[in-house]
């Protein structure tokens, strides 16, 4: 069992010297998720080259296994290269229903141990652990949460532990696959100085072949360049990006349940009672909501219905859902709760829906077997939303009341 984690203010404790915590944050990342899940439904899967992703012409890697990465395999790769160079490899479509299931329950586990945490993505979290020094030993606290999750659900996880949330994100990748890394208070520049540019987040293959072409191949010949020669070839992200070189983040770890939802509702100027109206109102507001999470780059994992009659008597569902932001798999559920909700023949005074749960995609997990193709279709409706007005594409069910 591991103690829960007792948050107080230093001022609290009359000693001055207590008035600062030390900041610890851990970042916790679960190996090769997609993959570790279908090896525990199939565990005769293990040690396998293994491709999650569309097998179609147009399929990308969504994740690989370890075997599969020795042979060059990599995230977001066309399908069609990824056999070529690992023509052994089973390819299995994903299960997002599954991946759903456990990344809920590894959120479970670290929520009731902790208490400040933040959903980075489906595998992703970071746990904030600033002032627990004073109760135990955070690392040996951090070490049992990681075991715990373990052996509660069978995944592999990595973690690292430091000052911030960049140091301790890069010693989990550092330390991956299923290990962990503690880089200590003042060791940050350090532990980041022998690594690669391109370990940095943010560094993309622009800017790393950009340093690279100044002859800045470590972090930590980042940190001591000249800020002058930096600034000119980067702008304003140079600075940034030299504080990050030594180690400098300031990031804070956004609370997992607060304002992570969207929502809308609508109280019609006349009670309704015609069911169909209600439910293409139900999809329009569904497809506006959607587009919201789409647009903060967010996925939901729950979605509620609202009815209001005319006697302000109030009803509301909601349903656990894999997570996406997809409008044409959101509205299905959308309808499921209306329908369990709704009295044929009752008038409806308001009617609202929520999205709620939502988590960012990381994007080397993209949690979508054929990413490019459906992402690319919703990204260029939401773009001629954006240009034309809302209603300038519209949703057959939308003006049929077929949902
Ligand atoms: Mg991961």
């Amino acid at each position: 069992m591991i103690p829960a984690v007792i948050r107080t203010s230093g001022a609290n404790l009359g000693n001055s010297t207590l008035s600062v915590p030390l900041p610890y944050i851990a970042h916790f990342d679960l190996d090769a998720f997609f993959v570790e899940v279908e090896i525990l439904k199939n565990p005769s899967l293990r040690g396998q080259p293994l491709i999650v992703g569309g097998s179609s012409a147009r399929g990308v890697v969504t994740t690989c296994s370890y075997e599969a990465r020795v042979f060059g395999v990599r995230s977001a790769m066309p399908m069609g290269k990824a056999l070529q160079l690992c023509p052994q490899a089973l390819v299995l479509p994903g299960a997002r229903h599954d991946y759903s299931h456990y990344s809920r329950q590894v959120t479970d586990i670290i929520a009731a141990a902790a208490p400040l945490f933040e959903k980075a993505s489906i595998d992703e979290f970071y746990v904030d652990l600033t002032g627990m020094d004073r109760f135990h030993d955070v690392y040996a606290w951090t070490i049992q949460l990681r075991e715990s999750i373990t052996r509660q659900t069978g995944l592999p996880i990595s973690f690292g532990l430091s000052s911030n949330k960049l140091v301790a994100k890069m010693a989990t990748n550092e330390a991956k696959p299923n290990g962990y890394l503690y880089i200590p208070h003042g060791q940050e520049a350090a532990f980041l100085a022998p690594l690669p540019i391109g370990r940095m987040p943010g560094v993309g293959p622009h800017a790393e072949r950009r340093l690279l072409e100044l002859g800045i191949t470590t972090l930590g010949e980042l940190s001591c360049y000249p800020s002058q020669a930096l600034s000119s070839l980067l702008g304003c992200w140079a600075e940034e990006l030299r504080r990050r070189a030594c180690g400098h983040h300031e990031g804070e770890v956004k609370p997992y349940h607060v304002a992570k939802s969207v929502s809308t509702e609508h109280t019609f100027e006349a009670n309704i009672s015609d069911a169909d109206f209600l439910l293409s109102e139900l999809l329009r507001m569904t497809e506006k909501i959607a587009a919201q999470v789409r647009a903060r780059n967010l996925m939901a994992g729950c979605i509620a219905v609202k009815l209001r009659h005319p006697s302000f008597e109030t009803a509301t569902r909601q349903l656990s859902i894999p997570y996406t932001f997809f409008d044409d798999e959101l509205i299905p559920f959308a309808r499921e709760l209306f329908l369990k909700l709704y009295q044929p023949g009752t008038p409806v005074r308001l009617l609202g829906v929520r999205l709620s749960e939502l988590t960012a995609q990381a994007q080397q997990t993209n949690l979508f077997s054929d990413p490019l193709r459906k992402s690319g279709l919703y990204r260029a409706i939401d773009d001629v939303r954006a240009r034309f007005g809302k209603d300038a594409l519209t949703r057959g069910g939308t003006l049929q009341g077929k949902v």
